[in-house]
């Protein structure tokens, strides 16, 4: 049976991992993006952390799929791992206790449950600690590091090596379906294709009404990391991380990589750092700390674009017949990308979810579109 044409709108994580898949699965696909390059926004912006215990239930099921393309990614696609071990710290003040309580209380239902660790066990793994700022921390050795400019090389890699192809500065502007046909106009560019992929991140709303279906209410939220001198010395510590995420910090190679975590609603748009928000987390981390952070030498904003419920939007719109979601990728959308694409392929190419991602615990209707309407 001959397969769907596909275009699949954006570059970025979602968007290439979708079409590695697609073209693995035999769809003739056609990647285009609106910037120069690939991963221009949010997932050149992200600081990949692999969680398995984060996240609504429906996203935990698409981390769990994707852990065995980061152990074991197909031939041919990179030469190195994609994991590396990390561990995360969550810490809390008195004040916070409830909270961090709870975070254990989570973690402990899950198949890496997480431990207690007193102020003084806290401050030996990571030097830098203040006792007694700390109640206590919980400790999640699961945690790892994932290499997401190294994930996304290699989707492009292999969507390549599958006969895919990818058109940069294509920023799509009209989308007309008749016939059964979807005519996709960027600039002077015209395409045709069975099936529209929307992995448009913070403009899947924008792309949808272009479409002519109903937007989903996506919430593209700010999210400001920046760089501080650190030391070689303090790369075997985890990531740290407030248990309310007031802050949280991570070695990356001789510097600090620190954030505020803030959840602020945007536009979609080309996100810039604000000072202020970079001024809280140094203060707030200068405060649990004794890093005396006073120069910042990079800072950077991305947006993390949440469906309403917070769980991804992967599936067929309910109305408009060849119109795919891939949007709401929210804080997971790197760990999740080979699964949420290799779904992608599935419910295009077959209908259904395949065996594999079912027994990992997908959850195609928490996924799906239609729980919206
Ligand atoms: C500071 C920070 C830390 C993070 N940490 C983690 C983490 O630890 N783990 C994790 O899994 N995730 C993390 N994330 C989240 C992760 O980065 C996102 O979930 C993911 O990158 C979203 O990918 P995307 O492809 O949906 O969006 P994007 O990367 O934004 O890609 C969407 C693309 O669509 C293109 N586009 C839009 N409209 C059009 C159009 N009309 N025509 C053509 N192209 C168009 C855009 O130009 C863009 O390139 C973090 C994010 C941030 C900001």
């Amino acid at each position: 049976m001959r397969k769907p044409t596909v275009v699949v709108i954006g570059g970025g994580i979602a968007g290439v991992g979708a079409a590695y898949a697609l073209a693995n699965a035999g769809c003739p696909v056609t990647l285009v993006e609106a910037e120069s390059s690939l991963a221009y926004h949010t997932t050149g912006r992200s600081a990949a952390i692999y969680f398995e215990n984060y996240g609504a239930a429906a996203i935990r099921g698409l981390t769990t799929a994707s852990r065995s393309f980061f152990d074991e990614p197909p031939a041919g696609l990179i030469d190195h791992p994609l994991l590396e071990g990390r561990g995360a710290l969550w810490i809390g003040t008195p004040a916070k206790e409830a909270s961090l309580r709870s975070h254990l209380a989570d973690s402990e239902m899950t198949k890496h449950p997480g431990r207690w660790l007193g102020p003084l066990q806290a401050a030996a793994m990571v030097p830098v600690l203040r006792p007694e700022y700390l109640l206590g921390a919980v400790l999640e050795p699961e945690a790892l590091d994932l290499d997401v400019a190294g994930l996304h090389q290699a989707f492009v890699r292999g969507l390549r090596a599958a006969g895919g192809e990818i058109r940069n500065s294509t920023r799509v502007d009209h989308l007309e379906r008749s016939a059964n046909t979807w005519s996709i106009t960027a600039g002077a560019d015209e395409l045709a294709a069975d099936v529209i992929v929307n992995a448009a991140g913070a403009w899947g709303d924008v792309v949808a009404v272009m479409a002519g279906a109903t937007p989903i209410g996506l919430e593209p939220m700010r999210r400001t990391a920046f760089m501080v001198p650190g030391n070689l010395a303090y790369r075997s510590w985890p990531l740290v991380g407030d248990t309310d995420n007031d802050f949280y910090f991570r070695p990356d190679g001789s510097q600090v990589l620190c954030s505020l975590a803030e959840e602020k609603v945007s536009e979609p748009e080309d996100a810039r750092p604000d000072e202020l928000d970079i001024a809280l987390a140094i203060d707030r981390i200068n405060i649990a700390t004794t890093l005396g952070i006073r120069a910042v030498r990079s800072s950077w904003t991305g947006l993390r674009t949440f469906a309403p419920d917070r769980a991804m939007v992967i599936g067929w719109d309910p109305k408009v017949a060849g119109f795919f979601w891939l949007v709401g990728q929210g804080g997971t959308g790197i760990q999740t990308a080979p699964a949420a694409g290799r779904l992608t392929a599935d419910l295009i190419t077959t209908g259904q979810v395949s065996s594999e991602l079912a027994e990992q615990g997908v959850d195609v209707a928490g996924l799906s579109p239609d729980r919206f309407t």
